[in-house]
């Protein structure tokens, strides 16, 4: 940790840069001790570790610390003094009693509190969300930061983000969506947006950096989300999961198979309809290609043109699969209680456009015209130019 008080109750933080010959004088005269737990503590002013302050060993507070290891402590630091330098009231170790939580620092910005947390090692899911409900409780916004050097870049726009990771989904006040990840070797910012899932773990993002010195606090709170799509990789990266999971198909991915054989779908001559990224897919853990498929089979395939689709139908039709978990929502405690039905009303919302259905009131649509499912590869390749050239004119006319 890098805080302590000495015996008069002064606060010593070692987020601010103190010489080591200034510290060596320090430990001289004072003792220090734990602001929790009151517990003794040693100035630690070793050259290869950032300086610090450790429990004794056999104190009773030391798993409080979780192992902090030294790229936490630098990473909180670097990012204490950032703030400091903005001439944002900021605290390093804050212990808030009332809910027995330290975030690694809060401050105030434009009348709001914050209890940020730079998050280096994996903690359990249900720690994560139990502490993220305290601070809002208490009135605290969180910003959970991930160590940058955890993202795992299969390519260049291209992540795999595991459930935990997800938890750092936090969203600006337009709505857009974005995971900060902090490096304190390169001491830079690495933005994740344009979140766009298309397997249970990987995901289309689109990366930015941004040198902690070149950028302000309200850039890590409420930054500029460009949106960027590529739907010609998209498709390609699609059709390779899909071969991959057909071939080593989970007990869901049973299920589902079995589920489309019966209705005569083959995965591999889905309609090019199917399968498409949506701002709000993130929030469903299921695959785009396979809640869009339920859907289509839920409340489309048996429509003819001119029939009525209510969203309440839809509604129910998606209620029913959730019950039965072949649709799944995501934990992300960082966001509103999180609605899985906005997925699906982008996707209806991106079918008008593409002209299938059409919108006949608020809660209601109409078929205009059917999906046409292929029959052969050939046909699928025709179906695929043809919607290409549509879906890139909406994107065009957006
Ligand atoms: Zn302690």
């Amino acid at each position: 940790m890098l805080t302590a008080q000495t015996n008069t109750g002064k606060s010593i933080c070692l987020g601010f840069d103190y010489k080591k010959d200034a510290l060596l004088d320090l430990r001289s005269k004072e003792e220090f001790y734990c602001p929790i737990c009151g517990e003794r503590v040693l100035l630690k002013l070793g050259d290869q570790r950032i300086f610090h302050f450790a429990h004794k060993q056999g104190g009773t507070c030391r798993n409080f610390y979780e192992n902090e290891s030294i790229s936490h402590m630098e990473g909180k630091r670097q990012l204490y003094k950032w703030l400091v330098g903005q001439k944002i009231p900021a605290i390093l170790e804050y212990y808030d009693r009332e809910i027995q939580q330290r975030p690694d620092i809060i401050f105030h910005l434009n009348g709001r509190k914050y209890a940020l947390e730079y998050q280096c090692s994996i903690i359990s899911e249900s720690n994560f969300i139990k502490r993220t409900n305290s601070y809002q409780q208490k009135g605290y916004i969180p910003i959970w930061i991930l160590a940058s050097s955890q993202i795992h870049k299969k390519k260049k726009n291209i992540v795999a983000l595991s459930n935990f990771q997800y938890l750092f989904l936090r969203t600006t006040s337009s709505g857009k969506f974005y995971i900060p990840a902090y490096c304190p070797e390169k001491q830079q910012f690495h933005l994740i947006d344009s979140i766009h899932p298309y397997s249970i773990k990987n995901v289309f993002v689109h990366h930015t950096f941004h040198p902690i010195m070149k950028m302000n606090v309200n850039d890590l709170v409420e930054p500029k989300v460009k949106l960027s799509f590529d739907l010609s990789s998209w498709t390609r990266e699609i059709e390779k999961f899909n071969l991959n999971w057909t071939i080593h198909p989970n007990k869901q991915h049973k299920a589902f198979l079995h589920e489309i054989y019966n209705k005569n779908l083959n995965p591999f001559l889905l309609p090019p309809e199917i399968g498409l990224p949506v701002p709000h897919s993130l929030l469903l853990q299921t695959p785009a290609i396979i809640w869009q498929t339920y859907l289509y089979m839920d409340f489309i395939a048996a429509k003819r043109p001119y029939d009525l689709i209510s969203l309440h139908e839809i509604n129910f039709h998606l209620q029913k699969r959730l019950s039965k978990k072949q649709i799944v929502v995501r934990n992300l405690p960082q966001l509103e209680p999180v609605n899985p039905l906005l997925a699906i009303t982008d996707y209806l919302l991106l079918l008008e456009q593409l002209g299938i259905i059409a919108k006949k009131g608020e809660t209601t649509f109409q078929l205009k015209k059917a999906i046409s499912i292929p029959k052969s590869n050939r046909e699928r390749e025709e179906a695929k130019l043809a919607f290409f050239q549509k879906y890139h004119r909406i994107q065009s006319n957006k």
